[in-house]
């Protein structure tokens, strides 16, 4: 696996698709979702220039993190969150893409270090609306937007999905694009948003298409996990 070759093809594959879609140029930002996958792959991906990572799991997270202690990584909270992890969450993380309970959001507020910056998060939605799918129901995003705007060691920057997988480009696009019709109904109420957090390995195309401004890509980067 030659993860710096994946990497500029990838960064070629995000340039090309901001043209195509008349989006601005690196407008769309590209997180490393590097759970299950190894250090020493993580470290090439360093080497190569890639600084953000997204993890899943705090135990494997915060294991990686002891190891790869560069400052100037960032590190995304991308997995679903549990009560009693929200306080390592909120002291060793940049961001977080899954808050989608206002218990957890105000745990991480209340956790979160004074001497940090706020923390961002994203509100992830269940924008396919399926029982099994994590995520807030789109009836609850306005109330959950709202509490959380009130926190103030948050920042809420966006929304994130991760919808139903579709081979279909279309089907892809038409669920990315529930997500951006409510981020834009949110910032007409002036939610003051900058970030819809979509689109992984197997549906990119389709997010930047739709006003992705972070991509989370695993495998495409990493190879298969372990
Ligand atoms: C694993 C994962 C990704 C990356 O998926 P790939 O298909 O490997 O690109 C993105 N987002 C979340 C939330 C994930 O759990």
């Amino acid at each position: 696996m030659d993860i710096q070759k994946n990497l500029v093809s990838i960064k070629k594959q995000i340039h090309d698709y901001e043209v195509l879609y008349n989006r601005k140029p690196n407008s769309v930002f590209l997180l490393a979702a590097s759970k299950g996958q190894s250090i020493e792959k993580m470290q090439q991906a360093v080497l190569a220039g890639q600084y953000a990572f997204g993890e899943n799991y705090l135990q494997e997270a915060l294991s990686k993190k002891l190891i790869l202690v560069d400052k100037t990584i960032e590190w995304h909270f991308i997995g679903s969150i549990q009560s009693n992890k929200t306080k390592k969450i909120a002291e060793n993380f940049n961001w977080v893409h899954s808050v989608s309970e206002k218990n957890i959001a105000e745990r991480l507020n209340n956790q979160r270090p004074p001497h940090l910056p706020p923390l961002n998060i994203c509100l992830e939605v269940n924008i396919s609306q399926e029982k099994t799918k994590s995520g807030t129901d789109l009836a609850d995003v306005f109330s959950l937007i709202e509490f959380c705007a009130s926190l103030p060691h948050i920042k809420c920057r966006g929304l994130m999905t991760i919808p139903t997988p579709h081979d279909s480009f279309i089907e892809q696009r038409a669920e990315f694009h529930k997500l951006r019709s409510l981020f834009n109904d949110l910032n007409e109420k002036n939610f003051n948003l900058d970030t819809l957090s979509m689109g992984m390995s197997n549906d990119m195309q389709a997010a930047i298409a739709e006003e992705s401004t972070i991509v989370r890509i695993g495998t495409a980067i990493f190879g298969p996990r372990e």
